[in-house]
């Protein structure tokens, strides 16, 4: 799970002992993950803290979009028709469509396959075909639309070509994305351990992706199964 405040857009996760409080008028994304043997959905929303509602719009908009980019999906669709409906409606609220940021194809333990579904009309002549997992997410900002990369958001995988199957983060997690507090329940020396796996390079951590600081981020996810006759939306 995620939870990444105001400027931030993804992939931060609390770790065991975290002080950290939410604020009223905070903009919070909750994105989570569930695998059924390796078969992987991925859900997001946003909330903001408190009654306020200052930020409604902006909420409003990355749901507003992914809806909108949802009823384009078929096989045979173009991939950047998809970013080039997000980005009109999210455009049309008055904010910005983060651009380096997207959706993804989902395969079996792969959270994130090669194919990149953008916020925007990125020019891909790609198409979606039957028989594809895909997750869209929308994000929208009140910011320039560009995230860069802040510390480690506490979230792991077992990274690139060294992965182990007797390791026992290979076990508990095979090749899916983990978050520091899972590793405390299996190991009572886990800092030490993913430092060490760090080190090795058989784990990498994943950097908080964020805004300047001021900016505000929405974000909406859904994951959609596409069939040659149907597309079912599996986190509705
Ligand atoms: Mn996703």
């Amino acid at each position: 799970m995620n939870l990444s405040i105001n400027n931030e857009a993804a992939h931060y996760s609390p770790y065991v002992g975290d002080k950290r409080k939410f604020a009223t008028g905070d903009v919070v994304k909750i994105d989570v993950g569930a695998s059924v043997d390796g078969y992987l959905s991925d859900n997001a929303a946003t909330v903001e803290v408190g009654e306020s509602g200052q930020h409604s719009d902006l909420i409003d908009a990355t749901r507003e979009a992914l809806n909108a980019a949802i009823k384009k999906v078929r096989p045979g669709a173009q991939i950047r028709s998809i970013g080039q409906e997000i980005g009109k409606v999210i455009t049309s609220h008055g904010f910005k469509p983060i651009r380096n940021l997207g959706g993804h194809g989902l395969n079996r333990y792969d959270l994130h396959s090669e194919i990149f579904i953008p916020n925007y009309d990125d020019g891909n002549g790609e198409t979606f075909h039957a028989d594809m997992a895909i997750a869209i997410e929308p994000f929208a900002s009140t910011g320039i639309g560009m995230i860069h990369n802040g510390p480690g958001g506490h979230i792991y995988i077992l990274s690139g070509t060294k992965v182990r199957k007797d390791e026992p983060l290979y076990q508990n997690f095979n090749t899916v994305p983990f978050a520091e507090r899972w590793v405390a329940k299996i190991m009572p020396d886990y800092s030490d351990y993913l430092h060490k796996m760090m080190k090795a390079k058989e784990v990498s951590e994943f950097a908080v992706l964020r805004e300047h600081k001021g900016s505000f981020i929405s974000q909406a996810e859904h994951t959609l199964l596409i069939l040659s006759d149907e597309v079912i939306v599996t986190t509705a």
